[in-house]
């Protein structure tokens, strides 16, 4: 709390420093440095926001709510809610429905161990960082066939609901999503366990759960784990890859309705990983199964020894994750890719590329400062070419040379060594990428038993949350884009639920006006927008980061602009003001991370190639397919037939947008609740600033605006009848009743509306009532 003070004038120092420790702190801190100038508590006002609205010095201080010490409802005297709502399961039921009483209520909750919280249609995940003991068969059955209300919140609430809807013939979707290691891998699981048992669950006999086609469902996961997982810093177990699962189910008016088969999209594998792992960091678990686990013939046959022997898996210097066995794993692996329909014989297909990759990584290049070369004799350079089947010479030819066209005619010539380790590395990262696609082809193969054109399906969507780090790049950028998409799907749901809630109970309402990302998304994808100009200076055979950073400051830099800044310092970078915050992204590699391909050359010298499975691999038609490229624009280096990632991911985002619409969606945010991932610990300030990029905050927002208290008459009635006198208590019907209490009470017509089967009340209304009847009871 001194530190917090830290830089504030000595006046207002002194005033804050009368601050109860239990009162609700505010921390401001300064737009550009990011310092902490003060703190202050919270009392009167509704938001925060509003509070700082009315503060001086707006612009200069950037309000931040942090280390919020609500240790009892009591510290929110103005605007407490009544004592009864303490641990409500549904915080939209709230009667002051602000942001501290939102995180004081799921603070409550899970200090008692109960990780689910409702919000409206969302459900709040706290990840326990524990085992806990709600994900049994048995408990999966108490919820089989009950209503989402009927029970106590949990992500088996959420999958039944959708089950049943989904019976009604509409499609559903969940999306999963909170930032790196909050839980949202865990999330899918369950939902997908739950929904492949679902139809047994109401079974008066307790049978075997899950059918075939069921369980190879489930082995999808593991597959995608050991190839798109990986060991970071958030989390040992981190998907660095976002996917969109559907399950199909078959036609609920035709008998028993059971899972007939599931579809796999994923999105942006980070490429990254495969050459370059920071600190404590690994590459993908696959590798290290490998290297562990392969029987001797096998290890002997693809050269594998140690991790510790492979330039690519040692980076990080993190060979090996506590409690985790990877042999166990890899058996798990095999196992699962049995179960997917992969024969043995062609696992050790896809082995024997994942080791070839390892090879790769282990060419020697004499790091010359102008000529790049490579012994034709290095160990690894003839093991990984054998592997391959590839003609080595040919290949180490084009790693440490290049070839440019000018004027039609051919050029040869050398490069230095850091082009050379560039060119080696991008034939990994593309032939990885290629595997894992061919993963997910097969997988879905597999498990596309039956036409689906006609079935009802369940999406559950995994998906990196927003990311906002010391450094932002490519990644970032593009995870970011999609989350702002997915906010705008999100805030037009909350939305159009809300007003559809209205026009249903036929009450008078008015547009409720909310701030809407359309115009960031815009700025981001739109014809001129950022993804367009950095396809058109990948494009250029000159093209550089620092012209595309020219280029953007040109086109966006102006004062129309809204959600683009120049930072203030330095000119490589730019600034893309997103809905959770501003987030500053650093152009070094843009534009060869948005290209991400090798040379024709190395194509060509891979399409020779005599493994069989290799150039199953490469014969990939479909990217091109998704993201055309303008016909005529195109100049050098990247040819027209290769789209860039910025325009596959734009497209794949489309196309997933497209099928959820048409779907019904539900959303579970995942929120870690502490960065030691310690059991049942809580850090206020992070869960704070993950409900703000979830948009659980901003739904409240939107919920503010209208009504956000709505009432069955029954329940109000019977609540508060004792308001009243005995005798229209006795005589009248519920709504009446209804209406005679709340017209009695309060003053304000427009705090209030009578619909057909509830009544609406405006924010902190209910407080009157119950703080009444408190006086009679
Ligand atoms: P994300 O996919 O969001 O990065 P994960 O789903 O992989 O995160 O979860 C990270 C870790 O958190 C898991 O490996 C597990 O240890 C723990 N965890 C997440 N959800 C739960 C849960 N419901 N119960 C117990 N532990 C959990
Ligand atoms: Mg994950």
């Amino acid at each position: 709390f001194k530190h917090a003070l830290h830089g504030w004038s000595m006046a207002e120092a002194a005033s804050d420093a009368t601050i109860s420790s239990n009162a609700v702190h505010i921390l401001f801190k300064d737009v550009d440095s990011g310092e902490v100038k003060g703190a202050s508590n919270l009392e009167g006002p509704q938001t925060i926001e509003n509070w700082c609205a009315a503060k001086p010095n707006k612009q200069a201080i950037e309000f931040k709510l942090a280390l919020s010490k609500i240790n009892s409802a009591s510290d929110l005297p103005p605007l407490k809610n009544p004592d009864f709502m303490d641990h409500v399961d549904d915080l939209s039921l709230l009667s002051h429905l602000h942001e501290p009483a939102v995180f004081w209520g799921i603070k409550n909750r899970f200090l008692s161990k109960r990780i689910y919280t409702y919000s409206g249609m969302v459900l709040i995940a706290m990840n326990p960082f524990e085992r806990v003991d709600i994900y049994t068969d048995e408990i999966m059955r108490k919820f089989g066939g009950k209503k989402r209300a009927e029970m106590t919140p949990h992500i088996y609430g959420i999958a039944e609901e959708c089950y049943r809807a989904m019976l009604e013939g509409k499609n559903q979707s969940v999306v999963v999503s909170g930032e790196s290691g909050a839980g949202k891998t865990q999330s899918t699981r369950y939902i997908m366990q739950y929904l492949a048992a679902v139809d047994s669950l109401t079974d008066s006999e307790p049978s075997n759960l899950r059918s075939e086609t069921e369980e190879a469902v489930l082995a999808s996961n593991p597959i995608l784990e050991s190839f798109g997982n990986a060991k970071t810093t958030r989390n040992d177990n981190s998907s660095r890859f976002g996917k969109f699962v559907q399950l199909f189910f078959s036609n609920p008016y035709s008998g028993k309705v059971h899972i007939t088969g599931a579809k796999v999209q994923t999105y942006l594998l980070e490429r990254s990983r495969l050459i370059y792992q920071p600190d404590t960091e690994r590459n993908y678990h696959i590798f290290y199964q490998l290297c562990a686990a392969a029987p001797l013939a096998e290890k002997k046959m693809l050269g594998l020894t140690a991790w510790k022997n492979f330039a690519y898996l040692r980076q990080g210097n993190a060979g090996v994750i506590r409690n985790v066995n990877d042999v166990e794993e890899f058996r798990t692996t095999q196992e699962a890719l049995s179960t997917a329909g992969v024969p043995v014989a062609l696992q050790w297909e896809i082995f024997r590329i994942c080791a070839a990759l390892l090879h790769i990584g282990n060419i020697e290049i004499a790091p010359n400062r102008d000529a790049a070369s490579c012994s034709e004799i290095d160990a690894a350079l003839i093991k990984c070419t054998e592997l391959l089947g590839i003609n080595s010479s040919e290949f180490i030819q084009w790693i440490t040379k290049k070839q440019n066209i000018i004027r039609g005619e051919k050029f040869v010539k050398n490069v230095k060594s850091e082009a050379a380790v560039a060119a080696r590395d991008s034939v990994t990262k593309v032939i990885y990428t290629k595997l894992f696609d061919w993963l997910v082809k097969t997988i879905n193969k597999n498990l596309m038993r039956e036409s689906t054109d006609s079935q009802q399906f369940i999406g559950v969507l995994d998906i990196y949350g927003f990311e906002h780090f010391a450094t932002n790049s490519f990644e970032q950028f593009c995870i970011n884009y999609a989350n702002e998409k997915l906010q705008q799907e999100f805030n037009a749901h909350v939305f159009r639920i809300e007003q559809e809630g209205y026009i249903q109970e036929g009450i008078q309402w008015t547009m409720i006006e909310f701030t809407d990302n359309k115009q960031c998304i815009e700025l981001i994808e739109g014809k001129l927008g950022i993804l367009a100009l950095l396809d058109e200076e990948s494009r250029l055979q000159n093209g550089t980061d620092a012209n595309l950073v020219t280029k953007l400051n040109t086109h966006f830099a102006t004062p129309s602009q809204k959600f683009y800044a120049k930072p203030r310092f330095g000119t490589t970078d730019f600034v893309v003001k997103h809905y959770a915050v501003s987030v500053q992204y650093a152009s070094h590699n843009f534009i060869d991370k948005n290209k991400d391909s090798m040379s024709d050359e190395l194509k060509q010298v891979l399409a020779k190639s005599t493994n069989p499975f290799l150039r199953e691999l490469l014969a990939d038609d479909q990217v091109s397919a998704i993201a055309a490229v303008p016909a005529g624009k195109v100049v050098g280096r990247a040819s027209a037939k290769t789209p860039t990632l910025g325009s596959v991911f734009k497209a794949s985002l489309q196309d997933l947008m497209a099928t959820m619409r048409k779907t019904e969606s539900h959303y579970i945010r995942c929120i870690k609740p502490n960065m030691a991932k310690e059991p049942f610990q809580f850090e206020g300030a992070m869960v704070l600033s993950q409900l703000q990029a979830c948009g659980v905050l901003e739904t409240i927002k939107i919920s503010n605006a209208g009504y956000p208290n709505k009432l069955e008459y029954a329940i109000f009635a019977t609540r508060y009848g004792l308001l009243v006198d005995a005798l229209s208590r006795a005589t009248f019907d519920n709504k009446a009743l209804t209406m005679k209490i709340v017209t009695s009470i309060l003053t304000d017509p427009s705090k209030y509306q009578f619909g057909k089967t509830k009544v609406f009340l405006k924010n902190g209304q209910i407080a009157f009532f119950e703080n009444r009847r408190k006086d009679r009871v």
